[in-house]
């Protein structure tokens, strides 16, 4: 622990925590020391671990990347954050993200950029961008992140580390500050799949009572996935991933690691996902929609910012809610309230929805073809910060790939498989069907 806060210090231009603590930290440490003293094997015991900061903290503050939260303490720990805690991990801090997970770059978040390590003229992805630069850069050994997007598999990719996002409801949302609840899950970010397992296994498992659509399914001890062979394992690789857009170094990492799967036993099987450029609309009525719901409750009367100076209660929320939220928070919620409203609803929210469903049937279709699906994270490596010239609409359009599986609620990962333009890292992204975590582990281990 001692190591990484120095680390951490030492790195601080990175961007990458908002919150630490050494006195929390070290209190932690030592209790993990008097646990492994008395035996305790655990394998998670005394390992440190950071937060992405979206989920609420007890002992750190919790701003989701946000001015409507800055200094906001939380009275109780997310689910996730607790059980880790249990499994004897020791908290380093709170990290960077986009303002509400909202972001694909980082760019986003209220407080500061946070710079790519392996070149820091570059984005890190988003929104767990934080996240991803703390393993990159060594400044954590494992971190939580969130993706409901794609916001832990793509700066996974630009960072050139590993990560997974569960099946949609295997880990508890409560206590992660929300966003789009029917797509918002909770994963680990990594230096290998391994580790990803050991977190995973920790991290997962029903919450009746605080998230309704937490699944009756119990955590696995997912390192137990790890070590099977691949031989005769069926890939997928979706013509759609491969359309015009992506750039050509990604495609040949990609291609190269799918090579190097068959070298692995591994049988190639081409799909398609029809329907992978609606995944963008269809995301982008979706999110917003479920946002502008979520973010109504920051209104200044019981937790968060509170503008100074008003003239009646209207005026009240108004000015906090105009001072609070950034750019991209404040569209979002405009886009959500439209989709959402009389006379628009079936246009667009409810066209969406049942897109959505025929997404999700495309990947059913394609799982009777093959056991993983694989293909790019994203079309490119991490662009220049600033690069999209504050254009949301190009930040959007990456994140083509990743949006089609949080749709469908299905589990994925980002495992580092080369490197492209600029020396940045790629990631290839495996897909499986629901529940088959242990699937995508088991693949990622034996590529690494
Ligand atoms: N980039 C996507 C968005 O901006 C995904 C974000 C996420 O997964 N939290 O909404």
């Amino acid at each position: 622990a001692q190591h990484f806060l120095a680390r951490g210090k030492q790195h601080a231009g990175l961007g990458a925590y908002l919150a630490t603590d050494e006195t929390v930290t070290l209190a932690q440490a030592k209790e993990a020391d008097a646990r492994l003293a008395r035996g305790d094997a655990g394998p998670l015991v005394g390992v440190p671990v950071a937060h992405k900061d979206i989920f609420v903290t007890k002992d750190f503050p919790s701003t989701a990347g946000s001015k409507m939260l800055e200094g906001y303490r939380s009275p109780f720990d997310a689910t996730v954050v607790r059980k880790l805690a249990e499994a004897g991990m020791v908290s380093l801090g709170k990290l960077n993200c986009d303002e509400f997970a909202m972001g694909s770059s980082n760019e986003n978040s209220a407080y500061a950029p946070v710079k790519n390590p392996w070149d820091t003229s570059r984005i890190p992805g988003g929104s767990s961008g934080g996240s991803a630069v703390a393993v990159a850069a060594g400044l954590a050994p494992s971190v939580t992140g969130t993706d409901t997007g794609g916001s832990i598999r793509q700066p996974a990719s630009f960072c050139g580390i590993t990560g997974i996002k569960p099946t949609y409801g295997r880990a508890s949302r409560y206590g992660m500050i929300a966003f789009a609840s029917s797509l918002d899950q909770a994963g680990p970010m990594a230096r290998s799949a391994e580790d990803c397992a050991l977190l995973l296994s920790a991290m997962c498992g029903p919450d009746p009572d605080r998230d309704s659509t937490s699944l009756d399914v119990p955590s696995e001890d997912f390192t137990r996935a790890l070590g099977g062979s691949l031989e005769g394992l069926r890939i997928g690789v979706p013509k759609e991933f491969f359309a015009e857009g992506v750039t050509a170094d990604v495609r040949s990492a990609i291609e190269s690691a799918l090579q190097q799967y068959e070298k692995l036993g591994a049988k190639r099987v081409e799909i398609s996902l029809p329907r992978t450029e609606l995944a963008i609309p269809v995301y982008y009525i979706i999110a917003p929609a479920e946002a502008s719901s979520n973010l109504s409750r920051f209104d200044g009367v019981k937790f968060g910012h509170r503008a100074k100076q008003y003239a009646d209660l209207l005026d009240m929320y108004k000015k906090t809610r105009a001072e609070g939220f950034g750019d991209e928070v404040k569209r979002r919620i405009m886009i959500g309230t439209y989709v959402l409203s009389h006379g628009y609803y079936d246009a667009y929210y409810l066209q969406a929805q049942k897109v959505r469903r025929m997404i999700a049937d495309d990947f059913q279709a394609a799982f009777r073809k093959c056991d993983v699906i694989a293909g790019p994270v994203a079309p490119s490596v991490a662009w220049s910060l600033g690069g999209h010239g504050g254009d949301p609409l190009a930040d959007y359009l990456a994140d083509i790939f990743t949006l089609p599986g949080s749709l469908a609620g299905l589990p994925g990962m980002s495992i580092p498989v080369g490197f492209g333009e600029g020396g940045m890292p790629v990631g290839l992204q495996l897909l499986g069907n629901y529940f088959q975590e242990g699937k995508l582990l088991n693949a990622a281990h034996r590529f690494q």
